[in-house]
């Protein structure tokens, strides 16, 4: 559509906004951009579907920020709504950078850290409040913020604020907003309670959608390492050697096993950092810089963690774990691939992992190559002799897991036994 090649000139931003844009080193609007700005400056109601890694932050964040204007005292006009309190960090750091070249105010709010700064700035007045819920309640129970000046209102990642059951808090929170607002939301999926949220919270609002939702990010490179539970740690240390990566994020299921494959790492002499949950504030914030600056080429997280992280230059994702949720696959693997550089992404699988992947496979609509890695000592090789002729890169149809003392083994054809 014509529309997706108009410059950022044309979409009707201001003129500081604009300045920040460009110092902000993007010369052309992406296509969600392109799509959401003129909407949201008319004030239509938005909910984008778009992936992550495709701008979705600068497609609110400009045009909210050109219709705020400059400073005014008197409580946050605009309210950002963040799953994760990396999430916000990184939103509020995007809105200050657009927001450069305006008097504006931005403010982050998330836990895990004292109040003393939050309350200082919420204090002294602000315009833009980025947020987790929690905290925003806290905060709002204090009565050091007031919500009955927001005309703005996003809520990122909906899908995600629903895993980690804050819909709750996102209600209480709606209840104190102003009904006469502008809202948009973001989700990549729309399950039933988020339908339910929009048709509570949303005025007419005009869908958004950009590529198949399901389509993983077409500048990686995917897939997968099937190989037998027991060689899983060499697996990744032998891929670790053998790949040329800068940067390299490795997915974990749990934080047990993220913290267990850290050491693992460590052990063999990589500069390892750790991102989950159970981290403090502080802990998160300094695997995050150290990543980012790159005294740790290697970063081990959990899914949660690193929902919507931006990471810039991911060169390699490596899934330890299958991730058990078909969306989680696409998160993953767009830590790589954002904003157009190219990425790999590799994921390890073990048997039991069948189902798991056949669900990603399924939800996005293709088949992810299996290969195998030049002379590493396969327990079982069998998995690649049986697969059909040419097929080394790819299981024929149904494979059947077969056990094999303590392992599995894969083979073409029915179920496991
Ligand atoms: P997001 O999907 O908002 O997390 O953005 C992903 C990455 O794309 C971030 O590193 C942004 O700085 C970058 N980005 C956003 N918009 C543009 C643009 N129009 N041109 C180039 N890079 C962009």
């Amino acid at each position: 559509m014509l529309l997706y090649y108009m410059p950022f000139g044309k979409l009707g931003l201001t003129q500081p906004v604009l300045d920040g844009v460009k110092a902000a080193g993007y010369t052309d609007p992406t296509p969600i951009q392109a799509r959401a700005i003129p909407l949201v400056l008319s004030g239509r109601d938005v909910i984008g579907s778009a992936q992550t890694g495709t701008g979705k932050t600068a497609a609110f964040a400009l045009p909210i920020l050109s219709k705020l204007g400059s400073h005014k005292d008197g409580g946050p006009r605009a309210l950002i709504l963040e799953p994760t309190r990396e999430l916000a960090a990184q939103v509020e750091t995007s809105f200050r950078d657009y927001s450069r070249f305006t008097d504006l105010k931005t403010t982050v709010v998330f836990g895990g850290v004292g109040y003393g700064r939050q309350n200082d700035e919420l204090k002294a007045g602000t315009d833009i409040v980025v947020a987790t819920p929690g905290r925003l309640l806290d905060h709002m129970e204090q009565g050091t913020v007031r919500m009955d000046k927001v005309e703005f209102l996003v809520l990122d990642e909906a899908d995600r604020m629903l895993d980690m059951g804050f819909l709750p808090d996102v209600r209480r929170i709606l209840d104190q907003c102003p009904r006469k607002r502008h809202s948009a939301l973001f989700s990549a999926t729309v399950p039933p309670q988020i339908e339910t949220l929009i048709q509570w919270a949303m005025h007419d609002p005009e869908t958004i959608e950009i590529g198949a939702r399901r389509t993983p990010a077409e500048t990686v490179k995917h897939v997968i390492y099937p190989v037998s539970d027991t060689q899983k740690t060499d697996l990744l240390l032998e891929l670790l050697n053998r790949v040329k990566y800068d940067s390299v994020i490795v997915f974990c299921r749990t934080k047990h096993g993220a913290d267990r494959a850290a050491v693992t790492l460590k052990r063999a002499n990589h500069a390892v950092a750790v991102l989950h949950s159970n981290r403090t504030q502080k802990e998160r914030e300094q695997a995050l810089e150290g990543f980012r600056d790159g005294r740790y080429e290697v970063l081990v997280a959990t899914d949660i963690a690193a929902r919507g992280l931006d990471i810039a230059d991911v060169s390699h994702v490596i899934n330890y774990d299958v991730p058990q949720h078909p969306e989680d696959y696409i998160h993953r693997i767009g830590r790589t691939g954002r904003a157009e550089a190219k990425g790999d992404a590799f994921t390890i699988m073990i048997a039991e992992d069948a189902p798991h992947v056949y669900s990603i496979e399924r939800f996005i609509n293709q088949k992810i190559p299996r290969v195998k890695l030049e002379n590493f000592d396969y327990r079982y090789t069998a998995l690649f002799e049986e697969a059909k002729p040419g097929a080394a890169a790819g299981f024929p149809g149904k494979v059947r897991a077969v056990r094999v003392r303590g392992g599995y083994h894969f083979a073409p054809g029915g179920r496991r036994r």
